[in-house]
């Protein structure tokens, strides 16, 4: 069974007499254990969509499942569902990490006891034991973090939606949180990651689902998309300095010079036209570059638009 199956869910707002596309046709779906990043530029649709997920706002067309209910006919399905939202505003800062834990435990309809067992077992797989008694708001901004995610779980949910769990986190706090998801991911539960940050995306993800102007522009897993972007971009390095004609030829076959002794050059055929050229002068470095996510996320929203 999927822990998430988003099925062609669209929506519609009316803003100043005109009507918004906010989500077009939107599917995903995640299996357990998996982290599917969620990108998209501002107001690509990706808070729609969460909220659809999360059963805080109807769809106009479409359904969601989570882990084998629509949280829209049967509002038990929100029971299998975490989420962090807002952070560290999803908690109650007068209340202690331990009472937190409970309270929104038995709001997810744990009984007290089993509350407790689970809050105690959080705290310190999450390495908060020691502060259980400490209110939230004397907290630092990254055990506050740890607090709402520890909190989403509180019921064993088999869908986590986490939106940018790193943002304002120093180095240490945002190495804690990445371990952290990365654990929870492995220990079975399914992760919605959204996040403008790409990098983390890319750490983190198993897939990659890239929403623009409401609709799924790509969606594939982390790696593939990297490979089927990465259109073989060369480094060459040669020890002295390339001569005037040699320099000339280089830059006719479409390649960028820099100090007249490294040489960028994309394309397969192009790199051997170029190291022809080069020789024979002795070559220090031929790297091939690869394509990181920023680069393919800015790609496919410039090719799109
Ligand atoms: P961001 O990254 O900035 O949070 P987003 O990808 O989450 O953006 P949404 O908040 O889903 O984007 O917005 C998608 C579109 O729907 C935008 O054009 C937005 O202005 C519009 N929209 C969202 N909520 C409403 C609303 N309640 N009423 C009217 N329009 C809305």
């Amino acid at each position: 069974m999927k822990a998430l199956e988003v099925n062609s869910i669209s929506k519609s707002y009316r803003q100043g007499g005109q009507l918004v596309k906010a989500v077009r046709g939107v599917s995903l779906s995640l299996k357990a254990g998996e982290v599917l990043a969620f990108l998209g530029a501002n107001g690509a649709g990706k808070t729609t969509t969460i909220k659809i997920i999360a059963g805080l706002i109807e769809p106009d067309a479409g359904w969601v499942n989570i882990a084998g209910d629509d949280p829209h006919r049967n509002p038990k399905a929100l029971r299998r569902l975490g989420a962090v939202l807002e952070g560290n505003r999803n908690l109650y800062w007068r209340l202690t990490l331990e009472e937190n834990l409970e309270y929104f435990g038995i709001l997810k309809g744990l009984s007290g006891s089993v509350a407790r067992r689970r809050a105690k077992n959080l705290l310190d797989r999450f390495e908060l034991m020691d502060k259980r008694q400490m209110t939230v708001q004397t907290l630092s901004r990254g055990m506050q973090q740890k607090l709402a995610i520890a909190t989403a779980l509180i019921h064993n949910p088999s869908l986590l939606l986490l939106d940018e769990p790193t943002l304002g986190l120093d180095v240490e706090a945002t190495q804690n949180v990445k371990m952290l998801v990365r654990e929870i991911a492995k220990a079975g539960c399914a992760i919605l990651l959204t996040t403008h940050q790409l990098d983390l995306a890319e750490e983190l993800s198993h897939r990659v689902a890239i929403i623009q102007k409401g609709e799924i522009v790509a969606q594939a897993s982390t790696r593939e998309l990297i490979k089927r972007f990465s259109s073989a971009a060369y480094t060459i390095e040669v020890e002295g300095e390339l001569d005037l004609i040699q320099l000339q030829v280089v830059e006719a076959l479409g390649a960028i010079v820099q100090n007249n002794s490294i040489i960028y050059v994309r394309g397969n055929q192009r790199l051997y036209g170029v190291l022809q050229v080069l020789k024979p002068l002795p070559l220090l470095k031929v790297k091939k570059d690869g394509n990181n996510l920023t680069e393919i996320f800015l790609q496919l929203i410039r090719e799109r638009s």
